[in-house]
Order: C-alpha cells, then sequence, then structure tokens
C-alpha cells in the first residue's frame, strides 16, 4: 500500500481509496497526521539543521526547556534506549542488563540485545553485547545478578500487543534495582507522550525515561531524559561528544516537538474515555495502546489500518492519533466487524 495522502486519522492510497489509520503511523502521529500547528511550527522555522551537537538552534534549546528533566537526544527511539543503556554501564560501571520476555527496544545491536523478539535476534546472536538477563515480563525478578547495572521495561508493552503489568510492577522493579545498584530505565518511546493517559510513565520510580515516536509529531526525534539529574553528568567524557549523530537535535523536529508538548497534557482525559470505547468493544491494553485478535491484511481491505503485533503475530494493535474521535473509533470498529 502506498500513502499518496494523511490527514488527521485518515489516510489515502495512490488510488485515492481511504483507510482510518488506527495505527497512528505506528504511534507517531498522537496529534494526527499533518496536525496543522506542527506543520505551521515546521514551515516557519528560522533553522531547518544546524550543528548537532556542536551548535544548536534556538528551537532545541527551547526544547531542552520544555522538557521537565535534562535531557540527551537522538533521532531514532532506539537511539534513546542506547543512551539510556549506555548511561547505565558509564554510571555504574557494569555490563550486565536485565529485561523482559516481549520486550521491543529496537533493532540496533544494543536495543537489540534488550530486545525479547527472538526472530529479530538469532540472526545477529554472533554479535549481540551482554550479559543481557531476561525475566517474565510483569513478575516481580527477584534479586538482581550482580553485573546488572540497569533494568529495562516499558510501562505498557507495545509490539508485545498492549500488555498491561500489575499495577506496582515498576515499584517493585525500582526496589530490585535499589538493592543491586542498578539503573531503572522505562523505556516509554511507545507508550509514553500519552497514549496510556499519562505524559511520563515511570516518572515517579524511573531513573531514566526513554521517548520517541510521537515526540516530534511526525518527525524524527527522541530523547533520554535523566530523571535523575545527576546522570546528565556521566556524559562530560571530553571536548567532544563520543555519542552523537548529524541529525541530533534537528529544529524542524524540535519546532514540532514543542507543539506535541504543548498538546498533550490536553488530550489526557480524552485518552481514558477513547481508550474505555476500545475496550467495550473487547480491545485490551490501557489508553489508546490496545490490542486484540485479528488479522492485519484483512483489516485493511476492510479500510482500517491497524499492526500485527504479539510474540506470535496473531494480534493486531490500535495506537491511533489522541485526537480520534468517538465517530472515527465506532465507524474503524465497525469496518473490521
Ligand atoms: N522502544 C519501544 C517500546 C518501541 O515500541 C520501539 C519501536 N516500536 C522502539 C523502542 C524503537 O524505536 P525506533 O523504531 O524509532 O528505533
Amino acid at each position: 500500500m502506498l500513502w499518496a495522502r494523511a490527514e488527521g486519522c485518515r489516510v489515502w492510497d495512490a488510488d485515492g481509496a481511504e483507510y482510518i489509520d488506527l495505527s497512528g503511523g505506528f504511534g507517531v502521529a498522537a496529534l494526527g497526521h499533518r496536525n496543522p500547528r506542527v506543520m505551521a511550527a515546521i514551515a516557519s522555522a528560522p533553522v531547518a539543521h544546524a550543528l548537532g551537537d556542536l551548535a544548536e538552534a534556538e528551537s532545541t534549546a527551547e526544547l531542552r526547556r520544555l522538557l521537565p528533566w535534562p535531557a540527551k537526544l537522538g533521532v531514532t527511539g532506539e537511539d534513546a534506549v542506547e543512551i539510556a543503556l549506555r548511561t547505565a554501564l558509564l554510571a555504574t560501571g557494569k555490563p550486565g542488563i536485565a529485561a523482559f520476555d516481549g520486550a521491543y527496544h529496537g533493532t540496533g545491536l544494543l536495543a537489540l540485545a534488550a530486545t525479547g523478539f527472538e526472530r529479530f535476534r538469532e540472526p545477529f546472536a554472533a554479535w549481540l553485547p551482554g550479559p543481557v538477563h531476561r525475566f517474565a515480563f510483569g513478575e516481580d525478578p527477584g534479586p538482581l545478578p550482580g553485573d546488572t547495572g540497569c533494568v529495562i521495561a516499558e510501562p505498557v508493552q507495545g509490539r508485545a500487543g498492549a500488555r498491561v503489568p500489575p499495577a506496582d510492577w515498576l515499584a517493585t522493579l525500582r526496589e530490585r534495582c535499589d538493592e543491586a545498584g542498578a539503573l531503572l530505565v522505562v523505556d516509554a518511546v511507545y507508550a509514553g507522550l500519552g497514549r496510556i493517559g499519562e505524559l511520563w510513565p515511570g516518572a515517579d520510580v524511573a531513573d531514566v525515561i526513554c521517548v520517541g515516536k510521537a515526540l516530534g509529531g511526525g518527525l524524527p526525534i527522541s530523547a533520554s531524559l535523566f530523571v535523575r539529574r545527576d546522570l546528565e553528568a556521566v556524559w562530560d567524557l571530553g571536548p567532544e561528544d563520543i555519542l552523537t549523530h548529524t541529525h541530533v537535535g534537528n529544529p524542524l523536529a524540535c519546532a514540532a516537538a514543542a507543539v506535541v508538548l504543548d498538546e498533550v497534557p490536553g488530550l489526557l482525559g480524552r485518552v481514558a474515555a477513547a481508550g474505555e470505547r476500545f475496550a467495550s468493544a473487547g480491545w485490551h491494553g490501557r489508553g489508546l495502546l490496545r490490542a486484540r485478535q485479528g488479522d492485519a491484511d484483512a483489516a485493511l481491505r476492510a479500510g482500517v489500518i491497524v499492526i500485527p503485533a504479539g510474540l506470535d503475530g496473531s494480534l493486531v494493535s490500535a495506537t491511533p492519533p489522541l485526537t480520534i474521535s468517538d465517530a472515527e473509533i465506532d465507524e474503524a470498529l465497525d469496518r473490521i466487524g
């Protein structure tokens, strides 16, 4: 399917066929596709590209002021995870990573090592860093192995199919991290920025929170947020930033992100109500991170975009724009049947 146009919660293909996008472009389009404020912010940005970590544009500095904690910025969600895991190594000196079954953290080697999807990891098994200690999602891992520098967890698992852990699970992980002298990294790349009804899930217990996807309103940008503020100092390693990217802090993406951070807090009530509408139609999950049994190809033929999900691919997930109306939800669920 070729996308020719996308607006709000709808997408049109090259033949003019119209679809309701329950994927929200993989959870990116939190404010809807081509949100007018986002598009205006991009179009009016006075600097399109600066000098990465050497010289930031004003919109990048402004984004840093808007974020509630010091941040090291990235381009992809995986970058944010990579920064968080490396922060743990720098801060603790311990290479062990505790991660969970069903976890998805990205496809670069370090994030991939922590990812629970065997089919993504297996072809590169010879190269994966570690050690990675894997535990059951939602369960108390018990005392952590002595080499554990961090625990990384999604507050609600996305690609595994909207798996919700027990309410006190992140607090339990916090205790295990404290016992072991490890950092707690909350990977909120999918679940964060309003998707599960909270702006910063895990902020009460995390040392580092990773966000991406929705942050740039459609442009690629991510951030590793140092909730434990002193962690920023572990990156003070000399005159040159030794973990950087050409496009880091891209001014257009930062201008768009400022709009996202301004709009999302006003949508949290709506996310809860819209989530209930999905729940009453048999979709499990939290907020607007939902899944149920289904077939993404059949849904597409019926005019609805959903994403295959679950460890065995038997689920479809719905992560629509947080702006989706009741009428659009009903229309999409009617079409899927
Ligand atoms: N963490 C989580 C929880 C994700 O869902 C994803 C992407 N689906 C990532 C990290 C990686 O993000 P990206 O694909 O932008 O690298």
